[in-house]
């Protein structure tokens, strides 16, 4: 392979493994963000490569505020009648 075909090769590797990383992070950054259950405080120090510390959970993000308000429910009655 001549030596500028071999750079334009390079070149296109390097744009196409680019494009996968910004893809892969953007899909990261989608999924926490539609994320509404699970607390946000791991999965920060997770991605900033720390360890997560359960003795100082503050409880303080938004899906932990929510878990707050739930509403425990039996619905066993409505789910059989669905399945009837
Ligand atoms: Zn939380």
């Amino acid at each position: 392979m001549e030596a500028k075909y071999k750079s334009i090769f390079v070149a296109r590797v390097s744009v196409r493994t680019a494009v996968m990383h910004a893809v892969i992070r953007l899909t990261g950054l989608a999924s926490y963000s539609e994320n509404d259950v699970d607390c946000r405080r791991p999965l920060q120090l997770l991605h900033f490569g720390e360890k997560f510390d359960s003795g100082n959970w503050g409880n303080k993000c938004d899906n932990c505020s929510k878990i707050k308000t739930l509403v425990e429910k039996d619905v066993t009655e409505s789910a059989n009648q669905l399945l009837c």
